[in-house]
């Protein structure tokens, strides 16, 4: 399992690692060349901090204000509505924390509404609020893990201050009716403040279209081909916001921190990057998502698609495999060299079912075998070919099926 190299090299003539095939772009992507070659510098010789007064302070501001100006016309918004964070985290937590500092002192709690498939980064400090004067209501989906948006409705009202769906799950993929959810939030709680977290979206979706009617949006470097530790936080001018992290007031007050620089200048350029191909890249990788789920299904009888592929991004197959424990399935497709994932980052390593799949009424047993193969931008035939090589055998080893001679 461990002490695998990046796929060329071979640690010795009986031990030849198995190819590496890269099925899991939704936890990460490796970083783009272009975006290495636009942040080297500031590894090196353009090292100024950008709140400071000389040549070389003036130098890293320059660069970073050029970055939020390219991240601002990615997402479709003003340069001075950018807030640079240390990721999506840190984003969704900002988000968060930050309008339900702003909000009006009054007696009664205030509502948060959030999808029940949101990413932990919204429900954790959600619920963290949750537990001092705030009402957390979550919002059903259907079973393809869709938000019903009649239903978010009926949770708004007067005391809704902020309002969160993700424009795409981490998990299963499905694309949410972000516009459909702004409509239901203006028309009956138009004080509320919109959060879309469009970590997983943006290398695929045209985020500033389909996000326009958010007053927040979330994105991070790395899962367009960018640097981690790296994100975006969109404010909307006129939105109220109170920092969470204080100190040297940067980012117009909205977030203290030296500026990393590098991280700017490598997610404005992985965002210009997949903005610019974005459309030949969808058409590419779900052609190969295609391919794959289809043979997938035809070779393991018994496999599920979570959800309606239309319905889900480009990059995302997640199926349920009965008969499987996913951890185990996990390891054999990593041993052949396949590194895919359970879908739920789950850091205690506790086999709790996913809560996107409960929200989408999975039962425990069923979700017990569900695997998220994602691609990207390193994706190619070879890598399809190959798990589609792999995976039956490993499936039918872990049922004790008969392989044959
Ligand atoms: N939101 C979603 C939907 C995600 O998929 C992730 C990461 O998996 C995050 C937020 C957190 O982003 P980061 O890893 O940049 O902190």
């Amino acid at each position: 399992m461990f002490g695998k190299d990046d796929g060329g090299g071979v640690s010795g003539a009986a031990t030849a690692e198995p190819p590496l095939v890269y099925l899991d772009h939704a936890s990460t992507t490796p970083l783009r060349p272009d975006v290495v070659e636009a942040m080297a510098p500031f590894a090196d010789r353009r090292f100024g901090n950008a709140s400071g007064s000389h040549r070389l302070a003036r130098d890293a501001r320059a660069a970073l204000e050029d970055a939020r100006e390219q991240v601002a016309a990615s997402l479709g918004a003003q340069p001075a509505e950018i807030v640079f964070t240390s990721g999506g985290t840190e984003a969704d937590n900002l988000a968060v924390l930050g309008t339900l500092g702003a909000a009006e002192r009054r007696e009664q709690p205030y509502v948060v509404v959030c999808s029940a498939i949101e990413h932990a980064a919204v429900l954790a400090p959600a619920r963290a609020a949750a537990r001092r004067h705030v009402c957390l209501e979550l919002a059903s989906v259907d079973a393809d893990g869709v938000v019903d948006v009649d239903r978010l409705a009926e949770l708004l009202s007067d005391d809704t201050v902020l309002v969160s769906v993700m424009l795409a799950n981490n998990e299963v993929g499905t694309v949410q009716p972000i516009s459909d959810v702004a409509d239901a939030v203006h028309q009956r709680s138009p004080q509320a403040v919109l959060h879309t977290d469009a970590v997983q979206a943006a290398p695929w979706l045209d985020v500033a279209e389909l996000a326009g009617g958010c007053d927040l949006i979330s994105v991070s470097a790395h899962k367009l081909g960018g640097p981690k530790g790296t994100g975006a936080l969109v404010v909307r001018r006129g939105t109220r916001l109170e920092p969470i992290l204080h100190g040297g007031g940067q980012e117009q007050e909205r977030r203290s921190g030296t500026n990393d620089v590098a991280g700017a200048v490598g997610l404005a350029a992985a965002l210009v990057l997949a903005g610019a191909e974005r459309d030949a890249e969808a058409a590419r990788v779900s052609a190969l998502r295609d391919r794959l789920a289809d043979g997938l299904l035809a070779a393991v009888p018994g496999t599920v698609e979570s959800a309606t592929r239309r319905r889900v991004l480009p990059g995302h197959c997640h199926l349920r495999i009965r008969g499987v424990e996913q951890e185990e399935l996990l390891v054999l497709l990593d041993d052949e060299g396949v590194c895919a994932s359970a879908g739920s980052a789950c850091a205690s390593g506790a086999l709790e079912p996913s809560h996107v799949l409960t929200a989408m009424g999975v039962g425990p047993d069923e979700a017990r075998g569900a695997v998220r193969f994602t691609l990207g931008h390193t994706s190619s035939e070879e890598d399809v070919d190959r798990a589609l090589a792999v995976v039956p055998v490993a499936v039918a080893k872990l049922r004790g099926d008969d392989l044959g001679a």
